[in-house]
């Protein structure tokens, strides 16, 4: 397992913030603790021109000279540091060497901040400044010839960025598992939102209710993602690894632990398929440090305990995809 990470995105803090240094050195911290056995690369900084393959001209010098004299808060919740604009560009160059990485063979991960899936075409928003998994599969598509990737989102907020990016994309499939957009941030990614125009039915929104745990997450995707990529074959799999949907993190309300993180790291494994994880939420350091752990030690092959769901809350939701799908797929 190659491992993608650099001490100098630690420039990118406030400690007065939930996105802060502490959640990546925690991670780093936790996998060296553990007998993982992992390879540490460093990431490169994406050019300017690589950036804009997913975000506009005008929308990326804006944020240079943001960052540049001073930094500060671009909305509420999102703040860049003098420093900001080029470690967000080697976050994005840090998802880049993954996907390198990843087609050689194996998994990779880029464990970077500033998170990315919030970041949309000409605006930052939800602590996220680039989109670094969407600057990653144009950089596997326009320079590798790569086409036909499958997105898995985990993160408990919906990727509006990332999905809103390849809205009308039908080589890229994504899935998003995430709250109840009525109940959380950024309030998108209903099932109704399934893509449009030649990416119809490429856009699959899961949104769980608060609460949902261990058993809705397991249930659910064990029904939908095998015939997803049965169906769509992807020749390579991304992965937005948020760990906020566990059940410490103080910004949602579902409460999945290490259990499902775990289940999902099997479940990729055994896909046999190319693929890169990037990291983006998860604010407890504790749980983001125990989460990966488990997540890692499966999707490097360690096969967790036998678990049967029963889940309680996400068959009606279950019943609405399999309707709007209907065209698309037969899970
Ligand atoms: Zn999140």
């Amino acid at each position: 397992m190659k491992i993608i990470h650099s001490a100098t995105y630690d420039l990118h803090n406030r400690e007065d913030h939930v996105e802060n240094r502490g959640r990546t050195r925690a991670i780093i911290d936790a996998i060296g603790a553990s007998d993982l056995e992992v390879e540490f690369m460093e990431p490169r900084i994406a050019g300017i021109h690589e950036i804009q393959m997913v975000h506009s001209s005008r929308h990326v010098e804006y944020l240079e000279v943001f960052s540049g004299s001073g930094g500060g808060w671009l909305d509420y919740d999102t703040y860049m540091t003098p420093d900001t604009f080029n470690v967000a560009r080697l976050a994005a160059g840090g998802a880049m060497v993954a996907a390198e990485e990843s087609l050689n063979g194996g998994w990779s991960y880029s464990v970077a901040r500033p998170p990315g899936h919030h970041a949309c075409y000409d605006r930052s928003m939800g602590f996220c400044i680039f989109n670094n998994l969407a600057v990653a599969i144009e950089h596997c598509r326009q320079n590798h010839g790569v086409s036909g990737f499958l997105v898995l989102d985990f993160d408990v907020h919906h990727g509006n960025g990332t999905s809103s990016i390849f809205y009308h994309d039908p080589e890229v499939m994504y899935i998003s598992i995430h709250q109840d957009p009525r109940t959380l941030f950024p309030g998108t990614g209903f099932v109704a939102e399934t893509g449009e125009g030649a990416g119809e039915g490429f856009n699959l929104n899961i949104p769980v209710p608060p609460g949902s745990g261990n058993d809705e997450y397991i249930w659910i995707l064990g029904e939908i993602l095998p015939e997803v990529i049965r169906k769509i074959r992807p020749l390579m799999i991304f992965v937005s690894a948020g760990f906020d949907a566990h059940r410490s993190d103080p910004l949602a309300s579902v409460e999945v632990d290490e259990l499902f993180f775990s289940w999902i790291g099997w479940f990729l494994h055994r896909t046999g398929a190319p693929g890169a994880v990037v990291l983006e939420g998860g604010y407890d350091p504790v749980a983001l440090g125990k989460s990966n752990v488990s997540f890692l030690r499966a999707l490097e092959g360690e096969e967790p305990e036998g678990y049967s769901p029963d889940p309680q809350g996400v068959h009606e939701i279950f019943r609405e995809l399999q309707d709007t799908f209907s065209p698309f797929f037969s899970f």
